[in-house]
């Protein structure tokens, strides 16, 4: 899936100091940190873009990382717990995750034709929760917001560009 994110992330201190908060919760919680906990909180960081738990799987092994896929989808639920990834919806049947921590909250607008995923961040639409959250008594917390589309360079077109330029 074609993403546009990388741009906007410093992976490398991020992902340090996720790690450290990773290993200070475990702690807390009593678990272990493993090699390959860690493993899964570094691929999710360093791929830059938004991934299921079977990618994420098949990347590692690819890499030569033994790991089973239960400890992956196990660890990618302790990092959602504690606010290192988040889970996102892009239309699939599966979730994807991406890293959340180091990262501006944003909103994901979607191809519903090729898949084209685009991240946003916006200041302005980062005020407009924040005061709908305030009517309500809220205190906006994170958030991670998809929207679905079309791409297009144009209104007339039935087909995205991208599928309409792989078409030609
Ligand atoms: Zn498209
Ligand atoms: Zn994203």
């Amino acid at each position: 899936m074609a993403d546009t994110d990388d741009n906007k992330r410093q992976p490398k201190a991020a992902t340090r100091q996720a790690e450290t908060l990773f290993r200070s919760y475990m702690k807390a919680e009593g678990m272990r940190c493993t090699t390959e906990r860690i493993a899964v909180l570094r691929e999710v960081y360093g791929s830059g873009t938004h991934l299921d738990a079977d990618e994420i799987y098949r990347r590692m092994k690819d890499r030569g990382i033994a790991i089973s896929r239960a400890t992956v989808y196990h660890t990618l639920d302790l990092l959602f717990r504690v606010h290192l990834v988040a889970k996102i919806d892009l239309g699939h049947k599966h979730t994807h995750y991406e890293q959340s921590h180091g990262v501006a909250n944003h909103l994901h607008v979607v191809c519903e034709q090729c898949g084209l995923v685009v991240e946003i961040a916006s200041a302005e639409l980062g005020g407009l929760l924040e005061r709908l959250c305030r009517e309500q008594g809220f205190q906006l917390g994170s958030f991670s917001l998809q929207v679905f589309g079309k791409c297009m360079d144009d209104a007339a077109g039935k087909t995205c560009r991208r599928r309409r330029k792989a078409e030609k």
